[in-house]
């Protein structure tokens, strides 16, 4: 057992607390991992605010880290101990009928088939103060050592910095690869993304990669526009300077609206006016954002009857995480990229409520 600290959600609405906890050894097929870094995410904010599907607390959160195997349990072949790794949270067993396809990047193996925060045995790696505490998403990266599944952890270059492809366990790959392989933009196509947080400055940066000529940044804070131009926006547009809908102003800017649309906020209103903005025909709207859990959306059908496809995705579309992060990190080593620009702060592991402080603030 590693006595280390960890961030813990002790309920609902209640800042994190950095906490002395328990990690238990992996047990057979499990890894644990020394987590060097991890990102912010919003989908953490909407755990800590409780709406999050199926959470239960107390729960340690993160999702977004990249660490070393510390040690390996009985059996584990794909990772040894001293190896630098990112956590998944989508697995990939590599045996079920969606890892089989390769148009999924789902796992029949993922948490999200079951409404519960343990490991697949049903039990908890982690202890605080006598008290079983709940992994997020099976790899809780807001501490110091974590305990996961072997085919939720994708081995990636030695030479990687963990300090900045940690952002590659969630927000760079989500949004980059809803543009890539969700939208499969096509080179000149004209793309509007909805939100410029991580996720959505990630779509620019795919929809640029992809060839798109016009890409037309959304987001009520302009202060985001400088960096959404640094990488790759065309336009950057506030819909709180028109008195229009932003479908009809983005309809107007493009003639028959835009090729793709992404939602990277999480909003019903914005959903359905990405949705909208997209040429009726044959625009393909993305959905990455996350309303909170039980929510609802309703649409008029005519927006999709003339043949509109409207789309959700998940950490990047069809890209398999275990083969497709450790190349996505290569690239990255390759300056294919450069993923650094969406990284405003970084801070001290006892700092991480200011993090969240940050990330409400809009900063
Ligand atoms: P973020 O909070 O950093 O960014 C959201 C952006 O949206 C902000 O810049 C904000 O100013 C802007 N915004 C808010 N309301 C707006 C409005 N009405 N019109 C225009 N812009 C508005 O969030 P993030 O970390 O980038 O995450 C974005 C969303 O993606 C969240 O809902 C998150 O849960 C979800 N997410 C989905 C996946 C997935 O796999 N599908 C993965 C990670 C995150
Ligand atoms: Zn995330």
């Amino acid at each position: 057992v590693i006595r280390c600290r960890a961030a813990v959600a002790w309920a609902p609405g209640k800042p994190l607390s950095v906490e002395e906890v328990e990690v238990a050894p992996p047990k057979p097929g499990e890894v644990r991992i020394k987590l060097v870094a991890t990102g912010i995410c919003r989908t953490d904010e909407h755990l800590l605010q409780g709406c999050f599907p199926n959470a239960e607390f107390p729960v340690i959160p993160g999702h977004e880290g990249a660490g070393i195997v510390e040690s390996v349990g009985e059996g584990v072949t794909s990772v040894k101990p001293g190896d630098k790794v990112i956590p998944l949270c989508i697995p990939q067993c590599g045996e079920c009928s969606f890892c089989r396809n390769p148009e999924s990047n789902f796992c029949q193996k993922s948490h999200m088939s079951e409404p519960q925060n343990l490991l697949p045995d049903k039990t908890s790696r982690f202890s605080c103060k006598g008290k079983q505490i709940h992994h997020f998403l099976w790899i809780s990266t807001f501490a110091e050592y974590t305990v996961v599944p072997e085919y939720t952890v994708a081995k990636i270059d030695a030479a990687a910095p963990l300090d900045k492809v940690c952002l590659f366990g969630c927000g760079f790959s989500t949004g980059y690869g809803a543009a890539i392989n969700t939208a499969k933009v096509k080179p000149g196509s004209t793309c509007a993304v909805f939100g410029l947080g991580g996720i959505g400055l990630s779509v620019v940066m795919g929809c640029k990669s992809a060839g798109a000529s016009r890409i037309i940044a959304v987001d009520i804070n302009k202060d985001k526009f400088a960096k959404a131009k640094q990488l790759g926006a065309t336009d950057c547009i506030n819909p709180q300077d028109f008195k229009k809908p932003i479908q009809e102003v983005l309809t107007e800017m493009t003639g028959q609206g835009v090729d793709y649309s992404f939602e990277a906020i999480g909003c019903q209103d914005t959903m359905i006016a990405a949705l909208a903005s997209c040429n009726m025909s044959t625009g393909i709207c993305v959905m990455i954002g996350e309303l909170d859990s039980g929510s609802e959306i309703s649409i008029d059908p005519t927006l999709l009857l003339i043949g509109r496809t409207w789309k959700g995705t998940v950490l990047g579309g069809s890209w398999k995480m275990r083969e497709c992060i450790p190349k996505l990190v290569s690239s990255y080593l390759e300056k294919k990229f450069n993923s650094d620009l969406l990284i405003t702060h970084t801070l001290p592991f006892a700092k991480v409520n200011e993090g969240f402080e940050l990330l409400r603030a809009g900063k």
